[in-house]
C-alpha cells in the first residue's frame, strides 16, 4: 500500500527540498542525494504509484505521457543523447538492487562512476 509520507511524496509536495532538474504537471526530476555516477538523476511521477508496475498499470495516459516528457526534457537538460543507464528497482527484496523509496522512480545515470564507488561491481 502506497505510503503518502515517503520522501519523494514530501519532495513533490514541497515539504523537503531537492535539487530539481525539470518539472511538468505530471512528473519531476531531481539529483539523487547519494550520486553514484557523474549524473545521477531520479525521474518521478507526481501521482501516488509505489513502483514501475503500479505506474504502468494504473497511471492515466496523461500521467504516462507527462512522465516520459519529463524523462526526455531531463535527458536533454543534462546533455544526455545516448550512453546512459535507466534502472527502476521494485520491491524490498528485489533480486539485483532493493527498492528503498516506495514511490516509483527511474534512476537515470551517465558519465563516470564516482571514485568512492569504483569497487562496486554491480552498477547502481
Ligand atoms: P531505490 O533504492 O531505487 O529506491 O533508490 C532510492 C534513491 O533515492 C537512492 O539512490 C537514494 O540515494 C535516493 N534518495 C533518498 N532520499 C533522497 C532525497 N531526499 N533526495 C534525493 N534522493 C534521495
Amino acid at each position: 500500500m502506497y505510503d503518502k509520507n515517503n520522501v519523494f511524496a514530501k519532495i513533490i509536495r514541497g515539504e523537503i527540498p531537492c535539487d530539481r532538474v525539470f518539472e511538468n504537471e505530471y512528473a519531476m526530476s531531481f539529483y539523487d542525494v547519494n550520486p553514484i555516477f557523474e549524473n545521477h538523476v531520479l525521474v518521478v511521477p507526481k501521482g501516488p504509484y509505489e513502483n514501475i508496475l503500479d505506474f504502468a498499470k494504473n497511471a492515466s495516459p496523461d500521467e504516462q505521457a507527462g512522465f516520459w516528457a519529463c524523462f526526455v526534457q531531463t535527458a536533454d537538460a543534462l546533455g544526455i543523447k545516448c550512453e546512459f543507464n535507466c534502472l527502476a528497482n521494485a520491491g524490498a527484496n528485489a533480486p539485483f538492487i532493493k527498492q528503498s523509496v516506495f514511490h516509483f522512480h527511474l534512476h537515470l545515470v551517465s558519465g563516470a562512476k564516482r571514485p568512492e564507488y569504483q569497487s562496486f561491481v554491480s552498477g547502481l
